[in-house]
């Protein structure tokens, strides 16, 4: 269930991770926003960081120091891809309350993740998760960088179920 806003949000998204593509980085965009207001947004950097993901370089950039957010702020984490283990272990942990993802992550996506059993610190604050919001956009996104890559991990066919997903029927 996505409302309006939420296609305007992913939209954003959507653009950081164009802005990734023209860099020629895998990509990834993704916002942090409220009901009414953006938060911040972010896209991959660089290919050789494991860790600068797009949406840890957005949790890095919101959630700096002594951030006056909390879980009842409505607080929703819009991404182009299922976030990874990192990526959703660091969602879990923030005070959000929504994800919305574009393209699945048939190789390594967690947003389907949890936690048996969940510590007392989740126990009570199960996300609301949305998978597949401008799939076709995010779908062509990733299709465009695996045309255009050199790098051996892509060229070699790393991630095959994701590589076939992006290459696969619509
Ligand atoms: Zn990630």
């Amino acid at each position: 269930m996505h409302t309006p806003h939420d296609e305007e949000m992913m939209g954003l998204a959507l653009a950081e991770a164009s802005a990734a593509l023209q860099a020629g980085v895998f990509p990834v965009g993704a916002v942090l926003a409220t009901p009414d207001r953006v938060l911040g947004r972010s896209h991959k950097h660089m290919g050789s960081n494991h860790l600068a993901h797009a949406e840890m370089n957005l949790f890095h950039s919101v959630f700096n120091g002594d951030y006056p957010f909390q879980r009842g702020d409505g607080i929703t984490l819009y991404t182009t891809l299922e976030p990874c283990v990192m990526c959703f272990g660091t969602f879990l942990h923030l005070p959000l309350q929504r994800l919305v993802f574009s393209m699945e992550d048939a190789y390594g996506g967690c947003a389907g993740t949890r936690m048996h059993p969940a510590p007392p610190r989740h126990q009570h604050s199960a996300p609301q998760i949305v998978g597949g919001l401008h799939r076709n956009e995010s779908r062509a996104l990733f299709a465009r960088f695996l045309q255009a890559t050199d790098e051996p991990f892509w060229v070699n066919g790393g991630a095959p179920e994701f590589q076939a997903a992006v290459r696969g029927p619509v």
